[in-house]
């Protein structure tokens, strides 16, 4: 029912917040839970069936494009748009989507990210987000001790993603390397680096990366010795911990001397691994990482939060210094001096969303070992799976898995014949698999970050693949 007036004229929609915000969100609530629950029994797998034109025809059917010159009213308005959505949408939850380091959220965290959501704070000024303010320096803080545990006073920014701290990270380096009289920083990285260095380095005008090859997945030392040797001026050299295609390790210690050996600087993007810092089991697995100049890892990958909620770490809150920026009406240098904490130079955003609240109730509430317990199942399941395609007669196993991503293909099957396989089930709804490029050839790409996934879950996963035969071709 639209809200109205005992006289019949439409009143002022609900409000969130305030002390009647509660009270309005609740009702809304329960119509959303409803329509999500709905629409998720209608869908009854990872993906909606049919490919992108039925899912779009089912979209419109219920929800036409073009803005309505009346509304309906709000119960209506979520009971229609999110069954709808949720019908058609991709569920992480389900332990066969299994793609793009897509996580499923932990309730707890979404739970959180709808406060965060009511309150809306805002961190670009501290009269936007009094709390929210501490909430973010203490819980940056936190974090970055996880990275660099032995400096006195690490950082970290809140960022949309690894693509934006890919972004800072070589921001950062250009700015130091200006600082130090040179015109630019050169980027050195592998093959396996992730596309957005290369879009950050056409983004700041720095020169083409040099790239390295990396048949074996993974930056190997020695060339990056050569390419650091041939190079004069500033260089950043950008390793992996979990790469895209593989989810291997770059030797970090290693490159971490040879950087050392040429006075250049390391970024490690680790928006992939970062999160095995919480694994006592395989915590050991980024050493090195405390020595780089800039860490990124996100927590909307292996750390089970709604996106966004990435992070760039530095060594020491100085490093960040090059951010700041000065807005009269924001961080004037008068409110500044009063003590007003100065949030403008703590991202290159305006108006940023409180991504960091649903991160810091999770943290309270799984603490460093619930994490990575998840982090050690995910990592497990993937061991688990390459055993099962080891075993399997129809399926071939790329290597053994390092993080939680397994490359698998079928036996004697040409890349087109792989490729058309993941087609098959994504148009079917029946799983969702990435694809990677690894030793010249194409495999399918499970990259396992559901918790409560299971060894039959992981059967039936193989099992689809193994039966799933594209149209127009005879495996
Ligand atoms: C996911 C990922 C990125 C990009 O991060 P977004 O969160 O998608 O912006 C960058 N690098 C690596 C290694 C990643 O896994």
């Amino acid at each position: 029912m639209p809200t109205t007036h005992d006289d019949g004229t439409p009143g002022l929609p609900a409000l969130a917040g305030g002390a009647d915000g509660a009270q309005a969100l609740g009702p809304l609530l329960d119509t959303v839970l409803a329509a999500l629950a709905d629409g998720a029994t209608a869908r009854r797998g990872p993906l909606p069936p049919g490919g992108p034109d039925r899912v779009a025809d089912r979209l419109r059917h219920t929800v036409p494009p073009g803005i309505p010159a009346l509304g309906t009213d709000p119960h209506e308005a979520l009971r229609t748009v999110v069954r709808a959505v949720t019908e058609g949408a991709a569920d992480p939850a389900d332990p066969l989507c299994a793609a793009h380091l897509h996580c499923p959220p932990l309730a707890v965290a979404v739970a959180a990210d709808l406060a965060a959501s009511a309150l809306n704070a805002s961190l670009d000024s501290w009269d936007q987000a009094p709390a929210a303010t501490t909430l973010e320096a203490d819980t940056t803080a936190d974090l970055a001790a996880l990275v660099y545990p032995d400096l006195p006073q690490p950082d970290a920014l809140v960022t949309t993603g690894g693509t934006e701290a890919n972004q800072l990270a070589l921001l950062l380096a250009r700015e130091r390397a200006r600082a130090a009289g040179a015109r630019s920083v050169h980027v050195v990285c592998g093959a396996a680096a992730h596309h957005s260095v290369h879009r950050a380095t056409w983004l700041l005008g720095l020169p083409e990366p040099t790239v390295l090859p990396t048949p074996a997945g993974t930056l190997d030392p020695v060339d990056a010795h050569v390419a650091l040797g041939a190079l004069h001026g500033p260089a950043l050299l950008v390793a992996t911990a979990g790469t895209t295609d593989t989810g291997a390790i770059d030797p970090l210690p290693a490159l971490a001397e040879t950087v050392a050996a040429h006075h250049a600087e390391l970024h490690i993007d680790a928006a992939y691994a970062g999160p095995l810092l919480f694994s006592r089991h395989r915590r050991a697995l980024l050493t090195g990482v405390q020595s780089a100049s800039s860490v990124g890892l996100d927590l909307h990958k292996l750390g089970w939060q709604p996106i966004a909620a990435g992070l760039l770490a530095v060594p020491d809150t100085a490093a960040l210094r090059p951010l700041h920026h000065e807005a009269h009406y924001l961080n004037a240098a008068d409110d500044t001096d009063a003590g007003l904490p100065d949030l403008l130079g703590r991202s290159l955003r305006t108006t940023r969303r409180a991504d960091v609240f649903k991160i810091a109730v999770t943290l309270r509430a799984l603490g460093r070992e619930g994490l990575g317990q998840l982090v050690d199942r995910v990592c497990d399941h993937a061991q688990r799976l390459a055993e099962l395609v080891d075993a399997h007669p129809a399926l071939t196993l790329y290597a053994h898995p390092v993080t939680s991503t397994v490359l698998f293909r079928p036996k004697d099957a040409d890349n087109a014949h792989v490729a058309a396989i993941r087609r098959r089930l994504m148009t079917k709804g029946t799983a969702v698999l990435g694809r990677a490029h690894a030793a010249g050839r194409l495999w399918l790409k499970a990259t396992l970050l559901n918790p409560a996934t299971t060894d039959a879950d992981l059967t039936t996963l193989l099992d689809r693949v193994a039966g799933a035969t594209p149209e127009g071709h005879t495996p």
